[in-house]
């Protein structure tokens, strides 16, 4: 059984004040040590500290937005995986639609920071999704598959214990235009078919394929409780505990 993961993707939001507030919000929720779900969240970078630190004694993870794929150096503004690994992160995003789309990411670079990441010791949110006219034009499938094939280049079957997958459509991300459950259940499907191709079944079966895009609490449990989804990657919903609790307790109900 694959376990759910409700990951908080708080992108450039929050103060020390909130992002404490935040976590202490989350921590009655996730304190005890749950076996059904997995809470993850992804704080700015300045944060980060604070988050692991505060997160100490629950069973909340801390991962970073993003991360270089060098582990040193000439790189102004940029941040090491090690040095995620060393402020208390176990995770990092990589390949948000909005790095893609505002930053120029490749799935090159995508994959150069992939490796890295995992030789480093850290499990990768790998996100993935396509635009709303490569939708229309029926290229979801194809759209997916390259950005699978390139951000998962040279990565081992061993490797993808530590990768978890982020189907997260851009034209529902900070939109509120939620995918259907059933078009959600078909990326997701699609992806995992992906990977018993491309590693094997064992593969297949056992990475999580967290879903994102406007997850709120009363679209969660349709969406969570589609047999392909394992999770959910979540923005904005997850700036706030009233939120992002239902969403976390969908999580734990779609395995009961
Ligand atoms: C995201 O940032 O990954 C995301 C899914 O955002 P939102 O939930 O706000 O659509």
């Amino acid at each position: 059984m694959r376990r759910p993961i409700i990951a908080g993707n708080w992108k450039m939001n929050t103060c020390r004040e909130s992002a404490a507030a935040l976590i202490d919000g989350l921590k009655g929720e996730a304190a005890e040590s749950r076996s059904d779900v997995e809470v993850i969240v992804c704080p700015p970078f300045p944060y980060l500290s604070l988050a692991a630190e505060k997160v100490a004694g629950s069973c909340i993870q801390v991962g970073g937005q993003n991360a270089w794929h060098e582990d040193a150096g000439a790189f102004t503004g940029e941040t090491s995986c090690q040095m995620l690994k060393d402020v208390g992160c176990q995770w990092v995003i990589l390949g948000h639609s909005e790095r893609r789309q505002i930053n120029g990411e490749s799935d090159s670079l995508i994959n150069q920071k992939t490796h890295k990441a995992l030789s480093t010791g850290l499990g990768v949110i790998l996100c993935v999704g396509e635009l709303l006219e490569q939708r229309e034009a029926d290229q979801t499938e194809a759209v997916l598959e390259e950005q699978m094939t390139g951000g998962l280049a040279g990565v081992t079957a061993e490797s993808m214990a530590n990768v978890v997958i982020a189907y997260e459509p851009v034209w529902a991300i900070g939109t509120g235009k939620v995918a259907t459950d059933e078009q959600a259940e078909a990326a997701h499907a699609f992806l995992r078919s992906w990977l018993e191709k491309r590693f094997n079944l064992d593969v297949a079966a056992a990475t999580r394929i967290l879903y994102g895009g406007s997850v709120k609490p009363d679209n969660a449990a349709g969406l969570l409780g589609q047999p392909n989804v394992d999770g959910a990657l979540v923005g904005g919903a997850s700036l706030k505990t009233e939120l992002f609790i239902p969403i976390i307790q969908a999580g734990a109900a779609s395995v009961a």
